[in-house]
């Protein structure tokens, strides 16, 4: 249903988005997950043709988003973080303006009010949209993404602001839309991710660091143990130190400094626990372990370590 295909965006020097390629079939209900600056606004700019990629490809339902941008279009809705909302209008009346704004040709009234009834507005069409709770108003933002019936629809933050209980309300609503639509949801948040998507696209730094159905991510490091250890000493030689342990898998220094100690994510290969040597190693080359803590295998922990990971990569050079 969507296909992007080594999609760069560039801005001066700086890359927004740097090859990036993924497909997300029909029904699909997939999460983009990145933190602040990864390009998810970017990449969902681009499938909705509000900007034009540098270079790469991006087809919705094998329509080409730049050589036939308004069949493209037909098959999207979009909530954006900030919904274009008009406060003077009532929700009936902003349905109506944004039926003829997109040119529906399904019959109106039918149609609006099977949306409203979906994402339960009807109690409050005649109020005006400036009247309503901040949960109400993403409802409307939600119909209106859903005018023209479109078949895949994407989501930008859509609960950024609710309260829980709206919060709970958004994904729910989400989730019933899943049954007939493609869905992309875009989130910093994981447990949205994880409650809503069957997939997950990480993206960091404008790269697509990991593509997974939500469970398999879970399961991925379920049986290695990745310590955090904060050790002293100067990062270069505690490094190549680690690194020449015995039975040490993976070392990885991330940013998170404190005086002369570094904290490294330490992963020991399949079946040794490296606490016992990893001690003794470091007594005797006299940098002192400030920390050890195990991280945990929640996906809200193998998000942050993808994302340090292949922050140390960037900072290395080495492309992941
Ligand atoms: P996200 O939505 O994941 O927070 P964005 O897609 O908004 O990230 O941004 C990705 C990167 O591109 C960021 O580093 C951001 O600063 C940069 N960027 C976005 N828009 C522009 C722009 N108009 N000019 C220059 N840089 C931009």
């Amino acid at each position: 249903m969507i296909k992007v295909e080594n999609l760069v965006k560039r801005y001066g020097a700086n890359y927004a988005l740097n090859d990036v390629s993924f497909e997300i079939g029909e029904g699909e209900v997939v999460g983009l997950l990145g933190p602040n600056g990864a390009g998810k606004s970017t990449t969902m700019n681009i499938l909705t043709g509000f900007l034009a990629a540098t270079s790469g490809t991006a087809t919705i339902g094998g329509v080409d988003i730049r050589e036939d941008p308004i069949e493209a279009k037909r098959m999207i809705g979009y909530l954006p973080e900030q919904p274009p909302l008009y406060p003077d209008m009532t929700v009936e009346e902003y349905l109506n303006f944004v039926y003829e704004l997109k040119g529906c040709t399904l019959e109106r009234i039918p149609h609006l009010d099977e949306i409203m009834s979906v994402v339960k507005l009807g109690d409050v069409k005649s109020r005006l949209i400036r009247n309503l709770s901040k949960g109400y108003k993403q409802r409307v933002g939600i119909a209106q993404a859903l005018v023209g019936d479109p078949k895949v629809v994407i989501f930008d933050e859509p609960t950024v602001g609710l309260d829980p209980k709206q919060i709970l309300e958004v994904r729910n609503l989400i989730r019933s839309l899943s049954k007939n639509h493609t869905i992309i949801l875009s989130t910093h948040i994981l447990a949205e991710v994880q409650s809503v998507c069957q997939r997950v696209l990480i993206i960091n730094r404008g790269h697509l660091i990991a593509d997974k159905r939500t469970d398999e991510l879970a399961r991925t490091l379920e049986d290695t143990v990745i310590y955090r250890a904060k050790i002293a000493g100067p990062e270069r030689e505690v490094l190549s130190a680690l690194r020449g342990m015995n039975g040490m898998k993976t070392v990885t220094p991330t940013s998170e400094k404190e005086a002369d100690a570094t904290v490294y994510l330490l992963e020991g290969a399949r079946g040794v626990d490296i606490r016992k040597p990893l001690f003794r190693l470091l007594a005797n080359a006299n940098y002192p372990l400030m920390e050890l803590a195990p991280t945990g295998t929640d996906l809200e922990s193998i998000f942050i370590r993808l994302v340090e990971k292949s922050d140390a990569g960037n900072r290395t050079g080495v492309r992941k």
